[in-house]
């Protein structure tokens, strides 16, 4: 099939941004014209050998530098700081950006990106959570498609296709794996550590997607993802162990449709590129046989009660989010580094919640300034 599509990818050597570049060597009609990192110049040299983009950036100074000085035999021309991951998002050759940069560094790269006119292949749910209001309203002032790559929400997509009335839509149903620590107390998770946690049963993802899908803290950013993405926030979580249903809709009239599909993130991240068609794609067939029975559970929200955390963040609305998000970000990164428990990644977050007063529809500023102030609360803990 003919099929041609220039692309920028942020965040290109991370889990998303790698399976995005196999997709790319499957499919030489689309073309990346800028990549970043943030400070992983090794693999970053290898692709832009590869893939020739015009730009690469690496946010970390003196990796670009090293970089720099890598590809002075190239065309390619090296930038750095959060200068140059905006301007790879404003490339002018690419017309869809792919957001696989972790955290809230997603949001101000993808506003760019949108007033650039780029459509936007989401995978960086953060930028919804916490700036979904400014994102949503910017892609319908420039006309834009923000396309989802998170596995569940592009489920949600593929089964609205054919839908021309969103009100008939009853509900949004997000299947969760569970993660590592189903069926325990949070008892029993009182002395997990980073190594336990980032083994995941079905996904093999970043190390904080990896985490956050332990304590359901990335459900909860996905219910408030939804909830941007489709305009509905009736939404109800089921842990589905085998992740094979990968999320459904419930219509008024009680039918359910839902997309299943071989946990492998290439399928959401290809049809992001190449909607509204489909490519072939090798390798991902499901063998419904091998799983022989499916099942469905409610989440156990006493364990995991960040989940409840971000279904109340996202009824308050305005920088409750926000919040919700950097804490998590922040404690997370201090979990790993041994410096917070397991558990105290749900309650940091249940602590910044508490502590910081709610602003109605905040400025790109505001989300900021409670970013820092959610991190100053957490790294004091
Ligand atoms: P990874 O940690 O694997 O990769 C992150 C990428 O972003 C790397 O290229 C990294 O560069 C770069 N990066 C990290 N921090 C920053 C920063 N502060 N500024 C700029 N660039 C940065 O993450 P994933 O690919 O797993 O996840 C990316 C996004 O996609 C997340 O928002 C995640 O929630 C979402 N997602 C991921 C899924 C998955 O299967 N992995 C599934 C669904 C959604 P470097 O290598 O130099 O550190
Ligand atoms: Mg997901």
């Amino acid at each position: 099939m003919d099929f041609e599509h220039k692309i920028s990818v942020l965040g290109s050597t991370g889990s998303i941004g790698t399976q995005t570049l196999e997709i790319a060597r499957e499919y030489k009609g689309i073309q990346i014209k800028a990549m970043t990192a943030y400070s992983n110049a090794d693999l970053l040299e290898k692709q832009a050998r590869e893939f020739l983009p015009k730009v690469v950036s690496l946010t970390d100074e003196s990796a670009a530098k090293d970089l720099k000085i890598r590809l002075a035999d190239t065309n390619i021309k090296v930038s750095s700081g959060k200068e140059g991951l905006v301007e790879a998002a404003v490339i002018d050759d690419a017309k869809t950006v792919v957001t696989a940069v972790v955290g809230i560094s997603g949001l101000e790269p993808t506003i760019a990106a949108i007033k650039a006119k780029k459509n936007i292949a989401l995978a960086n749910k953060e930028t919804l959570v916490t700036g979904g209001h400014i994102v949503t309203a910017l892609a319908d002032e420039y006309g834009v498609n923000i396309l989802p790559v998170d596995s569940e929400h592009s489920a949600i997509f593929q089964s609205l296709q054919g839908c021309k009335d969103t009100n008939e839509i009853k509900r949004i149903i997000l299947t969760a794996s569970g993660g590592p620590f189903f069926g325990k107390t949070r008892k029993e998770l009182k002395n997990v550590t980073p190594s336990d946690a980032l083994k995941h049963p079905n996904w093999n993802m970043g190390a904080k997607v990896t985490i956050d899908s332990s304590t359901l803290v990335n459900k909860g950013l996905e219910v408030m993802e939804a909830k941007w993405l489709f305009g509905c926030d009736n939404i109800k979580v089921l842990v589905h162990r085998q992740s094979v249903v990968h999320s459904m809709v419930e219509f008024v009239d009680n039918g359910v449709i839902a997309q299943l599909g071989a946990p492998d993130m290439r399928l959401p991240i290809q049809y992001a590129l190449t909607y509204p068609n489909r490519l072939p794609m090798k390798n991902n067939e499901l063998d419904f046989i091998k799983y022989g029975s499916l099942t469905f559970d409610e989440p156990d929200t006493d364990t995991f009660y960040a989940l409840s955390l971000a279904f109340d963040a996202m009824k308050c609305g305005g920088i409750k989010p926000t919040v919700f998000n950097s804490a998590d970000e922040a404690a997370v990164e201090m979990f790993l580094k041994g410096k917070l428990s397991y558990l105290g990644i749900s309650e940091a977050i249940g602590k910044a919640l508490d502590k910081i007063e709610n602003i109605e529809n905040p400025t790109v500023e505001q989300i900021f300034e409670a970013d820092r102030a959610s991190r100053e609360i957490v790294y004091g803990m």
